[in-house]
């Protein structure tokens, strides 16, 4: 994709959630909107894991995956597509954590460090989540976090909490 002078491109990872309304549809759906996405190119889409909720244990299991994505987008400006893509397909914000149709959160920026009170890169629950961090060595085995270091020692020190290929 074409870069602009003031614009350069960036690689993006976004970890993708659900746990209602037919998950394995939301998470195919929310691919094919990333696909659509302005001044971006999406690169890749990891397979789709089958992970327990954190948070509340009262609700299903979710189907997550992970898409890398070329993008002149700002980091805001893509944060704020992403919640578009997120209510488009029918999210709503209860409970911290409560059941959802679709989360996307953006996990790295390119080598961008960004902590303010709309966003946080990279994302701050990343180190911990293994359901983030499998999908993620998937399709970019080779990535270095910026701040954290190599993706595979995150992985190495990730137990898999019950993460599961979704066949
Ligand atoms: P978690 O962020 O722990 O996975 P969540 O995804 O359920 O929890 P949301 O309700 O989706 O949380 O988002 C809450 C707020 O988090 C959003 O309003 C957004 O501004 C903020 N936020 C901060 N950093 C990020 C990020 N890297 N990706 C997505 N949202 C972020
Ligand atoms: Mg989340
Ligand atoms: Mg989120």
């Amino acid at each position: 994709m074409q870069a602009h002078a003031d614009k350069p491109v960036v690689t993006a990872y976004i970890g993708l959630g659900s746990n209602l309304a037919e998950p394995v549809v939301q998470i195919r759906n929310a691919c094919a909107a990333l696909k659509r996405l302005p001044e971006s190119v999406l690169r890749q889409c990891s397979s789709l894991y089958l992970s327990p909720p954190l948070g509340p244990a009262d609700q299903p299991d979710y189907i997550n995956a992970v898409a890398a994505l070329d993008t002149t987008l700002a980091p805001h400006d893509l944060l704020a597509e992403l919640q578009r893509i997120e209510r488009a397909q029918g999210r709503t914000r209860g409970v911290r954590w409560g059941a959802r149709t679709l989360d996307l959160d953006l996990l790295v920026y390119g080598d961008r460090i960004i902590s303010d009170e709309a966003l946080s890169v990279p994302h701050p629950g990343l180190p911990e989540r293994a359901f983030v961090l499998y999908p993620l060595q998937e399709i970019a085995p080779e990535l270095e976090l910026p701040g954290l270091g190599p993706l595979a020692i995150l992985v190495a020190n990730c137990p898999k909490d019950g993460l599961k290929r979704y066949a």
